[in-house]
């Protein structure tokens, strides 16, 4: 077990998530043993996985002298609500770059002249409710961590000393949250004496599942992590994964982590990054009617919609134990409503 506990640390959610069975659902689907890992109900506003990851950034931030927090996203982002709770938390100043956002028919829906998105809601809503001290969208496809960098610049000469966090937090630094996690999962299967086969979980910018996948080998684990891409090709996204994991294994001086331990499925993104796919519905509606766990659309929804996918065409023995990260991102939902309209 890697010693996570010498370095610098804050702490936002008290004690381990739950790990709860989804009885109704297993049955439904007539498979494995589905087990759900509540990561929506960390802590700061509104939860997801990015609180355990700004426990670690927020820490190093703050051992830099930093007083200010720069960071990058899409006008829904989860990362971008998370880090500005953070700074509310730690009375840091907080600057958002953002990304346009594109509409179910995947056209961007540009700012406002004001720079605002056209809908006031969702996250967008709580970056105004959480007081940003700046917001600014740009187009689809926009150099945010470019902008972010060159902004983090503009602050410094104003004499504040500014600590820019990567899209996601997805850095070593940031998947130290979840090296932390996989031993905290461990502990709760050793206690509830459970066998788990895999663990299903949503791979964006990577940092949850290289920081798991990274976590589970330094205790020596060989639960696989299916990774299920919200954007990219498994040819694109499983190059992430596995430079990530090496980068943390060294940080933490673990031996070599195997790389086929880095998979990252690519079926079931569908058109794009966010933008809905039917499975994405399918998937939503039936955790919420089985077991009245909403999901997000962007991220667990589409990731929800693999395992299904993957429990249909038999990929689990049926007393296998299957274990799903809920990583939140349910104030999204409100955002994307007319998907399930
Ligand atoms: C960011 C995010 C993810 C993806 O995590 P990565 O570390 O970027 O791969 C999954 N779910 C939600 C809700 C997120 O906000």
């Amino acid at each position: 077990m890697v010693d996570l506990n010498t370095l610098p640390r804050r702490r936002y959610t008290n004690g381990p998530t739950a790990l709860e069975h989804l009885e109704r659902l297993s049955t439904q689907l007539g498979g494995p043993q589905i087990w759900i890992k509540r990561d929506d109900q960390l802590g700061l506003t509104q939860g997801g996985n990015k609180t355990r990851k700004l426990e670690f950034l927020i820490a190093d931030a703050l051992a830099q002298g930093a007083d200010t927090l720069v960071t990058a996203g899409g006008v829904q982002s989860n990362h971008c609500r998370l880090t500005l709770s953070a700074a509310r938390r730690e009375g840091l100043e907080c600057h958002l770059v953002l990304e346009e956002d594109l509409g179910s028919d995947g056209a961007p829906i540009p700012a406002d002249a004001g720079g605002n998105p056209p809908e006031h809601t969702g996250n967008f809503l709580l970056f105004d409710l959480l007081g940003a001290d700046s917001t600014e969208v740009h187009p689809n496809g926009s150099d945010l961590i470019a902008r972010a960098t060159e902004l983090a610049g503009e602050l410094e000469a104003q004499g504040r000393n500014p600590y820019v966090i990567p899209v996601g937090g997805s850095n070593v630094i940031g998947a130290l949250g979840y090296v932390d996690c996989a031993q905290e999962l461990l502990a709760q299967f050793a206690e509830v004496g459970l066998d788990v086969s895999s663990i299903v979980a949503p791979s964006g910018s990577a940092g949850m599942q290289a920081g798991l996948v990274a976590g589970l080998h330094a205790a020596g684990s060989l639960i696989p992590v299916v990774g299920i891409n919200v954007s990219r090709t498994q040819e694109d996204q499983e190059p992430k994964i596995v430079n990530l994991v090496d980068e943390v294994a060294s940080f933490l001086h673990l031996p070599l982590v195997p790389r086929d331990r880095s998979l990252g499925l690519g079926d079931y993104f569908g058109t794009g990054y966010a933008l809905p796919t039917p499975e994405m519905v399918e998937a939503v509606r039936l955790f919420a009617q089985t077991q009245g766990i909403l999901l997000d659309p962007v991220y667990t929804g589409k990731a929800a919609a693999g395992l299904i996918d993957l429990v249909r065409q038999g990929r689990f023995e049926s007393d296998d134990n299957v274990v799903f990260i809920h990583s939140g991102g349910v104030p999204g939902l409100y955002a994307r409503a007319g998907a399930f309209a």
